[in-house]
C-alpha cells in the first residue's frame, strides 16, 4: 500500500463513550440465566470479586423462586462478610435551590415557577450546622442546585463553615458534595476545603432518555456529565459517588450502566467509586411524570442485591426517600449507609416541624424518623450504627483505601471505630432507652473480639465516658 497524505486523514467517527448502549443491551438480551449460572455467578461475589457485565446479566435476568432466593440470599451473605453488622448514618443538607437546568423529575428545576427559592445566608447556615449537631450528626451531606451561584468557592466556603461550627461537644467530620459537575480548578478548590465524597449522579445511563428528562442548561450534555468524575480524579479528588435516578428508564439497564461506570473508574484511575446511589423517583413540586419505568420493591429489592454482588467493596446508600419499613428490609441486603434524620426542606433543620412543604423541597421524602428514632431501630435490629469517618481523615480513601479493602479491614478498623462513635453518641446525645440498647449492641461486638482488640477498646471507651472525644484507629 502507498502511503499518501489521504491516508493519514483522521476518519470523521463519533467518539464513543465507555457506556456502549448496544453492549449493555446485548448482554441484557442474550445472557442467559439458571441457577446453576447464578450459583456460579455468586461463588465469584462471594470471593470479593467484581463481576463483569456478563456476570451481572446473569444475576439481572433471573427468574424463578429457586434463583431469586440464591441471589436474595447471597447478598445478604456478602453484606455480612464485607460490612458485618455496621451502618453509617449520615444527614443531607440542602444549602441552595436555586438552579438554571430543567431536570423534568426535579422540583428545583428552572421551569418550576412554585418553588420557593432560597439560598441559606452564612448564619443560616451556622444555625443548621449547630442543629444537626445537637442532634448527634457528624457526617453530612451539602447539597446544591446548578446555578451560577454556586460556584466552586461558594461551596468550598460553605464545607469550611460547616467544619467551623462546634456547638456543645458537636462538631462535623466529613462533608460530602452532592452539587453539579465542576471544572478541574474547582474540584482542586473544594478538595481543599477537605471535602470527602463528591457525588455526581448520572441519573440515566441511557442516552435517549437522558436527552428527555434533561431538556436545557449544561446538565443536558450527557458525555460532559458521564465524564465529570473522570475530571474530579484528575483534579487530585479520590472519593467519588455514582448514581442512578430510577425509574427514568429500565432499572436493569441502569444497573449495567452502574457496574459498567464502577469499572471504568477503576480501570482509568485504580480507584472505584466510593459510594453508588439508587434514588427511586418521588413526588415533587409540581410534578408532571409517567410512571412506565417506575421499580416495584421487589425489582428494587433485586437491584440492590445485585448492586451489592456485583461490586462487593463498593458504599451502597439508600436514603429517606423510601419508607421506614423498606429501608430496614434492605439493610440486609446490601446498604451500608442510611441517612437519619432527614430534613430536605431548604432551612428546616432549626425548626420542630417535619418536612411539608414540597415548594421548598426537592421531592417528598418517606421515612421523616428522627436521627435517634433511626439509631433506636438499628439497635434493636443488632446493627450497629456508626458516625466514623477515621479513613477520610486518616488519609484512608481512593487507592489506598481500595488496598485496604481486604478481608480483616473491617474487623480492625470500621467495628472499633463504629463503637466508638456510637459510644460518643450514646454518652452525649441519647435518651435513657436508646443508651442502654447500645450499650448491650456495643458489649455483643465486644464479645466477639480478639483479647487485645477487646482490651485497646475498654479502654478507648473508657477515655470516652471520661469526656474524651474523637478517638479512632
Ligand atoms: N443539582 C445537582 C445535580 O443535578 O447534580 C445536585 C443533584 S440533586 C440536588 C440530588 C439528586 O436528587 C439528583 O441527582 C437526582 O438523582 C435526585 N432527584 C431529583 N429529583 C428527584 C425526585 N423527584 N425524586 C427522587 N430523587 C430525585
Ligand atoms: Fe437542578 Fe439538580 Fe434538580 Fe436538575 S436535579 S433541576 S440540576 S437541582
Amino acid at each position: 500500500m502507498k502511503f499518501t497524505p489521504e491516508t493519514y486523514r483522521i476518519p470523521d467517527i463519533p467518539m464513543q463513550p465507555f457506556v456502549d448502549e448496544g453492549e449493555i443491551r446485548a448482554f441484557l438480551d442474550n445472557t442467559p440465566s439458571s441457577p446453576e449460572r447464578v450459583r456460579r455467578v455468586i461463588d465469584k461475589s462471594l470471593a470479593k470479586n467484581r463481576l463483569s457485565l456478563e456476570e451481572t446479566a446473569v444475576l439481572i435476568n433471573a427468574t424463578g423462586d429457586e434463583s431469586e432466593g440464591l441471589i436474595m440470599e447471597g447478598a445478604r451473605a456478602l453484606k455480612t462478610e464485607v460490612y458485618g453488622n455496621r451502618i453509617v448514618l449520615f444527614a443531607p443538607l440542602y444549602v441552595g435551590n436555586k438552579c438554571a437546568n430543567n431536570c423534568a423529575y426535579c422540583g428545583f428545576r428552572a421551569s418550576n415557577r412554585e418553588q420557593v427559592r432560597k439560598t441559606l445566608s452564612h448564619d443560616e447556615l451556622v444555625k443548621e450546622v449547630e442543629a444537626l449537631e445537637e442532634c448527634g450528626q457528624k457526617r453530612l451531606i451539602m447539597v446544591f442546585g446548578e446555578h451560577a451561584e454556586y460556584g466552586p468557592e461558594f461551596i468550598a466556603e460553605a464545607v469550611r463553615t460547616a467544619y467551623t461550627v462546634k456547638k456543645g461537644r458537636g462538631e462535623i467530620r466529613r462533608v460530602n458534595i452532592n452539587a453539579a459537575p465542576l471544572d478541574l480548578e474547582g474540584f482542586r478548590l473544594v478538595k481543599e476545603a477537605g471535602i470527602g465524597t463528591y457525588q455526581v449522579f448520572q441519573e440515566t445511563y441511557h442516552r435517549g432518555a437522558y436527552a428527555i428528562y434533561h431538556p436545557q442548561g449544561k446538565k443536558a450534555d450527557y458525555d460532559a456529565r458521564l465524564t465529570a468524575l473522570d475530571r474530579a480524579l484528575e483534579a487530585g479528588l479520590d472519593d467519588v459517588g455514582i448514581g442512578a435516578l430510577i425509574g427514568l428508564y429500565d432499572w436493569r439497564f441502569e444497573v449495567m450502566g452502574l457496574v459498567r461506570h464502577a469499572s471504568h473508574l477503576e480501570a482509568c484511575y485504580n480507584v472505584g467509586p466510593h459510594t453508588i446511589s439508587f434514588p427511586r423517583i418521588k413526588d415533587a413540586s409540581m410534578l408532571r411524570m409517567g410512571g412506565h419505568y417506575f421499580a416495584s420493591d421487589g425489582e428494587f429489592a433485586r437491584l440492590v442485591a445485585v448492586l451489592r454482588l456485583a461490586v462487593p467493596y463498593t458504599g451502597l446508600i439508600l436514603t429517606a426517600r423510601e419508607p421506614a419499613e423498606l429501608r430496614n428490609e434492605l439493610i440486609r441486603y446490601g446498604v451500608s449507609q442510611i441517612d437519619g434524620g432527614t430534613k430536605i426542606e431548604l432551612g428546616s433543620y432549626v425548626s420542630e416541624q417535619r418536612n411539608i412543604n414540597l415548594n421548598r423541597s426537592q421531592f417528598r421524602i418517606n421515612d421523616d424518623r428522627s436521627l435517634n428514632e433511626v439509631v433506636d431501630e438499628l439497635l434493636l435490629q443488632g446493627m450497629l450504627p456508626s458516625f466514623c469517618t477515621a479513613c477520610y481523615r486518616l488519609g484512608r480513601t481512593g487507592e489506598h483505601f481500595m488496598e485496604f479493602s481486604v478481608p480483616g479491614f473491617i474487623k480492625r478498623y470500621c467495628t472499633p471505630n463504629a463503637i466508638l462513635t456510637l459510644a460518643e453518641y450514646l454518652v452525649d446525645y441519647a435518651p435513657a432507652r436508646t443508651a442502654e440498647r447500645g450499650w448491650k449492641v456495643i458489649a455483643e461486638n465486644l464479645d466477639g473480639m480478639s483479647e487485645h482488640l477487646r482490651n485497646e477498646m475498654q479502654e478507648k471507651i473508657g477515655r470516652i465516658r471520661q469526656g474524651e472525644r474523637d478517638l479512632y484507629r
